[in-house]
């Protein structure tokens, strides 16, 4: 069957809940995808920041067959080895005490909220906390994680949302700390904002939360789903900030492409939050998606992914400068790593359209925003071609 035809198919059927780009994905090949008709595309968009192994990872691609081979699922009545060699290796690597696997981000900050309402109701006896949260943050679309998402657009219709929520202004501690009272039982954010645009948290800002945090016993949940897996160049972004957050969230790269997210917590949180009964899932965390973490682990320990990033993205800065330099259409350069964006003068949803045509795959941020979050097993040549397909793009008419 034809690109055409399958489109036609899925437009058909599917809940019309995206405006999807004419691109029907056939397979990948290192960080290449290929359509129907066999064309070719780089990838720099990594399925949304999923995809960190490209799509050749030997190892990893092994790790799921055979699994699927042993066991997929065995609900969480039951013990099984892979989700039990995860939970130790993520631990490690996020410097946390205790995790619980969901199914998605959103339902890794479902459970954050949950366990930072319960830590609050154990340690006061009463419910009723509040939670601080900031404008253009993105955590998901259930109702809890849109409750808390700082985007009116999108939580208008579903209102009335889960209450007990405050925003304040992202990277403006003064604005934190004028919502703050004696029912605030944590405050949320992303470590670097990436949907809102982009925003990577000011380190006075980020330390001076903390320290508030710690005054009042107030929990600091930080959202790395997106900017976390070693995007930024940190295995997670919150590491390069000389503080720790007490709850965590991660999901999108933490299985490269296999459904997985992961609320974490330090044991303090632990031991007077969430207990049986409280909180389950039927899926989450079973074989297939241990699997898959302890793969995705092994994989970014054996290839040195983070230092990878880290002495890349020097190189990819430069050339984005570069870029900004060369077309006035481009006005600011920001981001860390491999999380980078573009604010660009022009539409940025026709450039994104316009790079498919040149065989470059990039996706957008906020309203402004060319978002580029490749696979983070991308070398020098990919960066290269990268910058001449955007900047053919960046030449041409588009209004
Ligand atoms: C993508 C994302 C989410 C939601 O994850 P889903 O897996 O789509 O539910 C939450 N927070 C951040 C920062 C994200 O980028």
């Amino acid at each position: 069957m034809s690109s055409q035809e399958y489109m036609n198919i899925a437009e058909a059927n599917l809940l019309h809940t995206y405006n999807r780009f004419p691109l029907v994905i056939d397979h990948g090949e290192g960080v290449y995808l290929y359509d129907c008709e066999g064309k070719k595309y780089l990838d720099f968009a990594a399925g949304i920041a999923v995809n960190s192994l490209g799509y050749s990872d030997e190892y990893y691609k092994n790790a799921l067959k055979n699994q699927v081979d042993a066991v997929l699922h065995t609900s969480n009545l039951y013990y099984n080895p892979p989700i039990a060699k995860a939970a130790e290796k993520l631990l490690k690597a996020a410097q946390m005490d205790r995790v619980f696997f969901t199914n998605s981000g959103t339902e890794a900050i479902e459970g954050a909220l949950k366990a930072a309402k319960k830590y609050a109701y154990t340690k006061t006896g009463h419910a009723g906390h509040e939670i601080i949260a900031m404008e253009h943050s993105f955590h998901g679309r259930s109702i809890g994680a849109l409750s808390v998402t700082g985007n009116a657009h999108y939580r208008e219709a579903f209102e009335p949302l889960m209450g007990g929520v405050k925003f304040a202004t992202f990277n403006d501690f003064e604005s934190v700390k004028a919502q703050v009272n004696e029912n605030t039982c944590a405050i949320i954010m992303e470590t670097v904002q990436g949907e809102g645009g982009i925003y990577p948290a000011d380190p006075d800002f980020l330390k001076a939360i903390r320290k508030l945090c710690d005054e009042k016993d107030i929990l600091l949940i930080l959202d790395e789903i997106q900017c976390g897996m070693g995007r930024t160049g940190s295995m997670f972004a919150w590491q390069d900030y000389g503080i720790r957050p007490d709850i965590m969230t991660s999901a999108k790269a933490l299985g490269c492409g296999v459904p997985v997210g992961a609320f974490l917590m330090t044991e303090k949180v632990a031991q007077a939050s969430l207990v049986p009964g409280d909180h389950g899932t039927t899926y989450g965390g079973n074989p297939f998606v241990g699997a898959a973490v302890s793969a995705v682990m092994d994989r970014y320990e054996q290839l040195d992914l983070c230092n990878h990033v880290k002495e890349l993205s020097a190189y990819l800065d430069s050339r984005l400068n570069g870029l900004m330099e060369q077309y006035d259409c481009i006005t600011e350069v920001r981001g860390k790593g491999f999380m980078k964006g573009l604010v660009c003068t022009k539409p940025v949803g026709k450039v994104a359209a316009k790079a498919l045509e040149q065989g470059l795959i990039v996706i957008t941020a906020g309203a402004d925003v060319i978002r580029l979050v490749p696979p983070l097993v991308i070398q020098k040549e990919h960066i290269d071609e990268m910058i001449e397909k955007l900047s053919a793009v960046l030449s041409m008419e588009i209004a």
